[in-house]
C-alpha cells in the first residue's frame, strides 16, 4: 500500500472528484501541450450530471479558458470520465483520458496517479493488526515505522481548523440556486451560551461543510463532500479540549491508515459507492482517531471504524441540484456525533463483534457497486428527485 499522505489533500470545495480531479486533469493537458492553443472537454455521468452544482464547469474555465465543454451520459464509462482534447488551432495534438476515482485522485490513460512506491507491506486491516499485535506497535507507531516524513501532517492539521474557523465568522447564503443560509455562526453562539460539548461540534462540521459548499480551502478527510467530520473533532480536541498538538498529529495520521485502507480496498468516492463511500469512510476515520485520542486498542479501534461504516451502509448520494449543500452539510454533523457514538460504543462491545473491519469495507464496496446510478452522483434520483418533484408542484 502507498504513503497515506494523499488521503488528506488541501483544496478549494465543493467536491474533490468534481473539482480536484478535473482541475489536475486540465493542469495536466496544460503542462503537456505547451504550444496548444485551445481545448475540448467533454464530461461523462456525474461530471456532466452534477458538473454544474459541483462547480466543475467554472474550475475547468478558471484554469483552461480557450475550451469548450460538453457533456455526455454513457454509462460503459467510468462514472467520472472526462476526456480532453488539445488543439494547435485546428491541428489535434492529443487526447487524453481520465477517471476522477475520489478524493481528487485521478486514473490518467488508464494509469492511476500514484506516487509508484509500496510504503507498506500490507494491504488490508487485518494484515496491520496481526504485524501489529506480533511487533507490539499501535497504530501510530506502524505507520511511523514505514513513512519516511510524517512533517506533512502538520499544514493538513492547521488548513483542518483555518476550515472551520472561517466559517464560523461568515453569514449570508451559500452560492447556487438553492438559497441555503450559512447557520454555522449562529450555531456556534448559541451553543457556547448552553455549554453543549456536541452543539458546539455540530457547529464545527457546520462551518467547514459551509466552507466547502462556498468554494473555500478545505482539506479532503478522505474527500471534499465529507470534509466537515475530522476537522469540527480536531477543532474540538484542539480549542475547547486543550488536548497537545502532538497527539492530535498523531491522531489524524491513524485515521489517514483508515481511509487509505478503504481507498485501496473499496472506494472513497459517492459517484463510485454512493455516499457510505465517503461519509462512511470519514466517520470511521474520524472514530479510529478518537480511540488513539483515548489510548484504545487496535481492536477497540477496529470496532468502532466497522461499527462507523456498518451504519452507513446502503448511504446514498442525492445532493439536490448537484449542490455539495443538501444533504450533505448536515450529513457531516451526523457523522462528527455519530464517530464519537461509535468510539464510545466500541469500548462497550469489542470482543463480542462477528463483523471485521475489511468484512465491512468489503461489503460497502459491493452494496455500492450493486447501487443504481441515480442514487450515485447523478442528482436523479432519492432527495434530489423529491425536491424538483415538489419545486414542479408547488409552482
Ligand atoms: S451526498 Fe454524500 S457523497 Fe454525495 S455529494 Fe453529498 S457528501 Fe458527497
Amino acid at each position: 500500500m502507498e504513503s497515506i499522505r494523499n488521503i488528506y489533500k488541501i483544496g478549494y470545495g465543493p467536491s474533490s472528484s468534481h473539482t480536484i480531479g478535473p482541475s489536475k486533469a486540465c493542469l495536466y493537458v496544460k503542462q503537456k501541450y505547451l504550444n496548444a492553443t485551445s481545448f475540448e472537454v467533454i464530461l461523462f455521468n456525474s461530471l456532466s450530471l452534477t458538473g454544474l452544482g459541483h462547480d466543475t464547469l467554472t474550475t475547468i474555465l478558471r484554469i483552461i479558458p480557450n475550451c469548450q465543454i460538453t457533456t455526455k451520459v454513457d454509462k460503459s464509462k467510468h462514472p467520472n470520465y472526462l476526456i480532453i482534447k488539445s488543439f494547435l488551432n485546428d491541428q489535434l495534438l492529443g487526447l487524453d483520458e481520465f477517471e476522477s476515482v475520489g478524493g481528487g485522485k485521478l486514473k490518467i490513460n488508464g494509469v492511476i496517479e500514484s506516487s509508484g512506491q509500496e510504503t507498506y507491506p500490507h494491504q488490508t486491516f487485518t494484515e496491520i493488526k496481526n504485524y501489529c499485535l506480533e511487533n507490539h506497535l499501535d497504530l501510530y507507531e506502524y505507520i511511523k515505522k514505514f513513512e519516511s516524513d510524517l512533517t506533512f501532517i502538520e499544514p493538513i492539521f492547521q488548513t483542518m481548523l483555518n476550515s472551520v474557523k472561517n466559517g464560523l465568522s461568515k453569514e449570508g447564503f451559500l452560492p447556487g440556486k438553492l438559497l441555503v443560509q450559512r447557520r454555522a455562526k449562529e450555531m456556534y453562539h448559541t451553543f457556547m451560551k448552553n455549554d453543549s460539548r456536541r452543539g458546539l461540534i455540530s457547529a464545527y462540521a457546520f462551518s467547514a461543510s459551509e466552507e466547502n459548499a462556498a468554494g473555500g480551502l478545505i482539506v479532503t478527510a478522505p474527500t471534499c463532500g465529507a470534509c466537515g467530520v475530522i476537522p469540527s473533532l480536531v477543532y474540538h480536541a484542539y480549542h475547547n479540549k486543550k488536548l497537545k498538538k502532538s497527539l492530535i498529529l498523531k491522531s489524524l495520521l491513524v485515521a489517514g491508515l483508515i481511509g487509505k485502507i478503504i481507498e485501496v480496498n473499496a472506494s472513497i468516492s459517492g459517484a463510485v459507492a454512493g455516499c457510505q463511500a465517503e461519509i462512511g469512510s470519514a466517520t470511521a476515520m474520524a472514530s479510529a482517531m478518537l480511540c488513539y485520542i483515548d489510548n484504545d486498542s487496535i481492536e477497540v479501534t477496529e470496532c468502532a471504524s466497522e461499527i462507523a461504516i456498518e451504519h452507513c451502509l446502503g448511504l446514498t448520494c442525492d445532493p439536490i441540484m448537484g449542490y455539495v449543500q443538501i444533504p450533505c452539510i448536515e450529513r457531516n454533523v451526523f457523522a462528527s456525533l455519530r464517530a464519537i457514538d461509535c468510539a464510545n460504543i466500541a469500548k462497550g462491545i469489542v470482543g463480542q463483534r462477528k463483523i471485521s473491519l475489511d468484512m465491512i469495507i468489503k461489503t460497502m464496496y459491493q452494496t455500492g457497486l450493486d447501487m443504481m446510478s441515480k442514487y450515485k452522483e447523478t442528482s436523479k434520483g432519492g432527495l434530489a428527485k423529491a425536491y424538483l418533484e415538489k419545486i414542479k408542484n408547488d409552482k
